[in-house]
């Protein structure tokens, strides 16, 4: 079955309103000359900027074929929770997407796959879908554990989730040993992962449901091993981190989305 491909850029904390401005407009001006439905599937953008950036970013994006995303939420839509940003909050500037459960949320601000849980069903009651970040760390990776980790934050991220809900997520696989850092998990390595995770959701739900499920990769992805990744049967596109700021690598990561495709 062809799926489609979606290459999202997560900014992390990067870029102020100003450098989003000069951003966005240069990815818009890039991506005008893609020819993003080569297939019977296609290839889906998203940005994922700050917060204080997604109103502006709402703006400049509006009928463009570039969507919005933010990178977290609160799972309450309102109420007394200083500093936090809801769901409905984020629908209601235009965000189609959420990534929630990055690794730097796990590692930094102690987020667990329960919390995630509560994040992705308040996304998905607001009609956001959820970019549900999975993946183990170098330690885990050499002690030979990937498969066991994966598993535990799959089932555990989608804990409760219904039929219904599940056809609404993707699913980003991040091995935390390849985020910024330079190192890419091999195309093999990341394919085996993201067929367990396709596996996973089949055993849990349907496999007419895993076949359709859109897997992305995630770490150091850029423009020079893009083609290759994401011309695995099982990766379904990347989440980008570093070189998503800057519009030619993130536009050249995009055209590699669209050769895949082709292929
Ligand atoms: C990320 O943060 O999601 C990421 C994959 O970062 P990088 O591409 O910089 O490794």
């Amino acid at each position: 079955m062809i799926r489609s491909k979606l290459i999202a850029g997560n900014w992390k904390m990067n870029k102020d309103i100003h450098e989003t401005v000069t951003l966005v407009n240069e990815i818009k001006e890039r991506v005008k000359s893609l020819e993003t439905s080569p297939a019977e599937a296609s290839v889906d953008i998203v940005i994922c900027p700050p917060f204080i950036s997604l109103v502006v970013a709402a703006g400049l994006i509006k009928g463009t074929q570039i969507k919005l995303a933010a990178q977290n939420m609160y799972y309450q839509n309102d109420g007394a929770y200083t500093g936090e940003t809801s769901a409905r909050m984020l629908k209601a500037v235009g965000c189609e997407y959420v990534i929630l459960g990055h690794s730097e949320r796990r590692q930094y601000f102690e987020e667990t796959n329960e919390l995630i849980n509560l994040k992705i069903k308040q996304a998905l009651s607001n009609k956001l879908t959820p970019i549900i970040c999975v993946g183990e760390t170098l330690e885990e990776r050499v002690s030979g554990v990937t498969d066991q980790i994966i598993t535990t934050q799959v089932k555990g991220v989608l804990s409760g989730l219904t039929m219904q809900e599940i056809e609404k997520i993707v699913i980003a696989y991040e091995p935390v040993w390849a985020i910024g850092t330079g190192k890419t998990a091999t195309t093999d390595q990341a394919n085996q992962v993201h067929k367990l995770i396709r596996k996973l959701v089949s055993q849990l739900y349907s496999w007419a449901i895993a076949e359709k499920l859109i897997i992305q990769y995630g770490g150091s992805v850029n423009a020079q091993n893009a083609f290759e990744l994401l011309s695995q049967s099982d990766i379904d596109g990347a989440l980008v981190g570093g070189a998503c700021l800057k519009s030619d690598s993130f536009t050249s990561i995009i055209g590699s989305a669209i050769e895949a495709m082709k292929k």
